[in-house]
């Protein structure tokens, strides 16, 4: 388990695009458990390894249902139209709303070697749009709108609201499960 140091987006490795994964080797599987450890130490939603300085196409994403990974992820079909606000771990303080498909048919690599196809739409259609960006070197600032920064403290005061929105539910959870 290691936390890796995510780079930020005026890191010229951000603009590279990521080579081919050939092999699924130890260093391969470790560096996925590495990208999740701190995908999920910042509280992203999906990472890209050139967002820890590693030239390899290579994503993880959790959008609530556990982790995944995704080795030489490509979007073989787009569908429909969505709008949504995006942030990203390499722009901490930055967000905007980005025109994204609605729905995206992904062909990949599980961490197995098996080939996987997955249908995403809504949510997960944005990350995995947003994260295989990444491996062609665009961040979503290259295509977002009506952006805006947040200080820091208005970060840490919007996520310490979230919790405790997030522990109220689960409170009022627990109680109608009691009934
Ligand atoms: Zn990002």
């Amino acid at each position: 388990m290691a936390i890796r140091v995510v780079r930020l987006d005026n890191d010229e490795i951000l603009r590279k695009k990521s080579r081919e994964i050939e092999v699924i080797d130890n260093k391969i599987r470790q560096l996925s458990l590495d990208m999740l450890d701190t995908m999920y130490k910042y509280d992203g939603v999906g990472l890209a390894a050139p967002q820890i300085g590693i030239l390899k196409r290579i994503i993880t994403y959790d959008i609530g249902q556990g982790p995944r990974v995704l080795i030489n992820p490509v979007i073989t079909k787009k569908q429909g139209k969505q709008t949504c606000e995006e942030g990203c771990l390499s722009s901490p303080n930055v967000f905007g709303m980005v025109d994204r498909p609605k729905q995206i048919i992904v062909e990949a690599v599980d961490l197995e070697g098996n080939k996987i196809r997955i249908k995403a739409e809504d949510l997960e259609a944005v990350v995995l749009s947003h994260e295989i960006d990444h491996l062609d070197g665009k961040l979503f600032l290259d295509i977002a709108y009506d952006m805006y920064t947040v200080t820091e403290e208005e970060l840490a005061q919007a996520k310490a609201e979230s919790e405790q929105q997030y522990n109220k539910e689960q409170k009022k959870n627990k109680k109608s499960k009691k009934k």
